[in-house]
């Protein structure tokens, strides 16, 4: 039967073998045509060896193990065997059996009452025992006489050789042997399509699939597989595929795919930054005498990385087109003072500037370091809170309106329909990625098409930078303020606190304040985890120092309690400050020189270190001490450097981008096979392909290709 091959976009009901129940299943999870079938790609191989018989089992022992027995050759092997211990060789190896089920029982083990489900498999060479613990509807799934086909660790148990929770599927009565490959890939489960059916689907749809057209330029598909090959490899692995780069998701046919989705991300970027390109900015008119206005307004002469930094922002606003651009820069690097000024600059001539940042406690604290950088100018700066009184915010909202507040500070309340602003200019966004994509358009749509300039809170790795921030320039602040010492930085166990307390008291002598962060508790987290909560804390502190003013702020108090208890700590009235991760950002308070935090290891290393940013903003030397019990090694990344960038990559490595930027980071790009961490030497090469083929001009059908990827990853419209 020759039948002609389907385009992608065919629908999956084409496929035989697809009842209404199974094709309403794919349907329920969005694989509706060949396309998204194909690529939703096994998460998981097993690699199971080669099918065995049951008579040839044997638990690898003291003697050379033979070559068909081993499925993962330990590199060891054919080097003389020296140095393998004879428990070496007793470890379980993965065996992949098929047999029929001769005897079948369930009970209950009689010390840890677990129910216990045992099978006795036969295939004519000999017998073996199956084991299952705590999995009680098995003995509804099986019965004797159904043919299965296991896998699982091969062990010795009391009573001879078992596989013990094996994997396994139920092969129909007259259906073939199949040709066990050597990796099993897994798919997530779909109502009634099981791993099974969903391979054979996966086949069939392989074999039938038209090869679809080479989107990608030559220079990045070279050395790849063409699409449909690399999807084979990857539904179907060879037996000779290297299992360690299948399961990081590294061989040439993952890179193929990457390739296409992180080709039509970096394209679609190029677009739209065409697209602005285009745009005609608002260009600031600077003079002599501007300069000469905002050099009177810096306390500090300027580092010279904010020097270049601003300079390139200058630049920017006045080129005649929009400016979009990340300022970068590890904590304490002086970002503030870079924004300030460029909000100086837009307001100095006649135009308005808005600084968002994510929480009230760093909107007052701009807000008021702002009015300090102006001291006379004070009255131009406008601070706009969700939490405002009705009076108070009709105030505010009527001098954003006219035009009387230049400098416009303040948090989400900024994105409601009720603020106009006269002549918006420039937008700063402080610790950007708290901001949704969607409240950054709402904030545009209100000044036409101001300025923008976001400032990342955690210096991430430039790819990321790209891959979360789209079409954004960059400037980078490489360089900290002159004087800063190293803080430094201590793990102890939790026996060990005492240490961390006596550093406390210490510093308190000394006149300094102090910084205890507990871990906000998530309350299903509770009796599941011991954790100390922030009340325990409280109660603790209270306990080491019964002559200290201490204050405690965390996520669940109103605002005013909050700027109120905070005001007290930054007075210096109060001497500790045991707070949340609420004080994670931003805070700048140069007296407090220690900071202690409990629980490190519930912490993401960035969040570690942007915690420890919040000490060391003096003239005296500072401490960061951290208290946990575990993934010490995790945290002696922080014992063991300072740069931020560094910490975030190994963040990310370990993390993941969508943990590394919170799980509510919305506009971070949904790819399939892509990953960004992983990923991110290609993503780079991506963008610069991008660029070439944007100038060499983009066909109508490359622009349909372009469009149903975007659509299909859920990336931003490309206009
Ligand atoms: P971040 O980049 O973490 O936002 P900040 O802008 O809060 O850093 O600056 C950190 C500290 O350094 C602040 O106390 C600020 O006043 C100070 N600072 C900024 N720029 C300079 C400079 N050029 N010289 C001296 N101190 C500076
Ligand atoms: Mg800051």
């Amino acid at each position: 039967m020759s039948l002609a091959p389907l385009p992608l976009s065919t629908k999956v009901t084409v496929l035989r073998g697809l009842g209404p129940a199974r094709a309403s299943a794919l349907q329920e999870a969005g694989l509706d045509t060949l396309r998204d079938l194909l690529w939703s790609l096994p998460y998981r191989y097993v690699d199971r060896g080669s099918l065995r018989t049951l008579g040839s089992l044997e638990l690898r022992g003291f003697e050379e193990p033979d070559e068909g027995f081993g499925l993962r050759p330990s590199p060891s092997w054919g080097a003389g065997g020296g140095g393998r211990s004879p428990s070496d060789g007793m470890e379980s190896s993965i065996v992949t059996v098929l047999g029929t089920i001769q005897d079948l029982r369930q009970s209950t083990t009689r010390v840890q009452r677990m129910a216990l489900t045992e099978v006795l498999l036969a295939d004519g060479t000999g017998t073996l025992r199956l084991v299952w613990f705590n999995q009680p509807y098995l003995g509804r799934t099986l019965k004797v006489g159904d043919r299965l086909l296991a896998f699982g660790p091969l062990t010795m148990g009391r009573q001879g050789l078992e596989l013990r929770s094996p994997q396994f599927e139920l092969m129909g009565r007259g259906e073939e042997t199949p040709w066990v490959r050597r990796f099993l890939p897994l798919y997530r489960k779909l109502g009634p399509l099981t791993g099974r059916v969903r391979q054979r689907l996966v086949t069939e749809a392989l074999g039938r699939a038209h090869p679809p057209e080479e989107w990608l330029p030559l220079d990045l598909s070279k050395d790849l597989p063409d699409t449909l090959t690399a999807l084979r490899l990857l539904h179907e692995p060879p037996d000779e595929s290297d299992a360690r780069a299948l399961e990081t998701g590294t061989t040439p046919a993952h890179r193929r795919l990457a390739a296409e989705e992180l080709f039509a991300f970096a394209l679609g970027v190029a677009l739209r930054r065409a697209g602005r390109l285009k745009r005609r900015g608002l260009v600031v008119p600077t003079s002599p005498d501007l300069r000469e206005r905002l050099k009177a307004y810096l306390p500090f002469k300027l580092t010279g990385a904010q020097r270049r930094a601003f300079k390139e922002i200058v630049d920017d606003v006045t080129s005649g087109r929009v400016m979009n651009r990340l300022l970068q820069g590890d904590v304490g690097s002086g970002k503030t003072l870079v924004a300030f000024l460029s909000l100086a600059m837009v307001a100095e001539t006649g135009g308005q500037g808005a600084l968002l940042v994510p929480t009230e406690v760093l909107a007052r604290q701009h807000a008021a370091s702002f009015q300090r950088l102006l001291g006379p100018e004070a009255g131009a700066m406008q601070l706009l809170l969700g939490g405002m009184k009705a009076a108070e915010k009709r105030a505010a909202l009527a001098r954003i309106a006219s035009g009387e507040a230049r400098y416009v500070v303040g948090t989400h309340a900024l994105f409601q329909e009720s603020v106009a602003f006269h002549r918006l200019q420039l937008v700063v966004v402080d610790e950007q990625h708290r901001f949704g994509v969607k409240q950054r358009e709402a904030l545009k749509e209100k000044g036409g098409d101001p300025h923008w300039l976001v400032m990342s809170a955690t210096p991430i790795p430039r790819s990321l930078a790209l891959a979360v921030f789209g079409d954004l320039d960059q400037s980078v602040l490489d360089e900290l303020p002159p004087g800063r010492q190293p803080i430094t930085t201590k793990l102890h166990r939790p026996e060990a606190a005492e240490r961390a307390w006596e550093q406390v008291r210490r510093e308190l002598a000394e006149g300094r304040q102090a910084f205890v962060v507990s871990p906000s508790i998530d309350p299903s987290d509770e009796g599941k985890v011991q954790l100390r909560d922030i009340q325990a804390m409280e109660a603790l502190l209270r306990g080491i120092f019964p002559d200290e003013a201490i204050e405690v702020v965390h996520g669940r108090l109103k605002a005013d309690e909050m700027a109120v208890r905070m005001g007290r700590f930054v007075a210096g009235a109060a001497k500790i400050l045991l707070a949340t991760t609420v004080i994670e950002v931003g805070v700048d308070v140069p007296n407090a020189t220690v900071m202690v935090v409990d629980h490190a290891e519930r912490f993401g290393l960035s969040q570690l270190h942007q915690l420890r940013g919040r000490v060391g903003r003096g003239a005296h030397r500072s401490h960061f001490h951290m208290i946990s019990g575990s993934e010490t090694e995790r945290l002696q990344t922080l014992v063991e450097t300072q740069d931020g960038f560094r910490i975030a990559q190994k963040d990310l490595e370990l993390r993941g981008p969508g943990e590394f930027f919170g799980v509510r980071q919305a506009g971070l790009p949904q790819f399939q096979v892509a990953d960004l961490v992983r990923d991110r030497a290609l993503l780079l090469r991506c963008r610069e392909a991008a660029d070439r083929a944007l100038a060499l001009g983009l066909s109508e059908r490359q622009m349909d290709w372009l469009r149903r990827e975007q659509a299909r990853l859920r990336l931003a419209d490309v206009s």
